[in-house]
């Protein structure tokens, strides 16, 4: 029998982001609820590979800033008793959890 388990995250239980580092494998994980100091993340502070800039100057910035801003502003906005008729988590893919039991 094979069993297959979700995982699902509510937008308010979503702590932080991090960042892997795929060249040195430093990490670096920052609290999505305070200000975020974006510039700080445009490159690896242990080994200076580019993460959310890169040299030729494209940039994840805008869209690292929103996702934050949006997941906050969800999570607050679902606090409110008038949209108590329901509740929003979000799916997290998980490949690893197909669980073979024996019987
Ligand atoms: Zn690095």
């Amino acid at each position: 029998m094979t069993v297959q388990a979700k995982k699902f995250i509510a937008p308010g239980d979503v702590a932080a982001m991090r960042i892997d580092c795929t060249r040195c494998g430093a990490s670096l994980s920052i609290p999505i609820s305070g200000s975020i100091r974006i510039d700080r993340l445009y490159g690896c502070p242990n080994c200076n590979e580019p993460w959310l800039k890169l040299p030729s100057g494209a940039s994840l910035d805008l869209e690292v800033r929103n996702c934050v801003a949006a997941l906050n502003e969800l999570a607050q906005r679902l606090k409110h008793k008038e949209y108590g008729g329901f509740n929003l988590h979000l799916e997290v893919r998980d490949e690893t959890q197909a669980l073979t039991v024996e019987k």
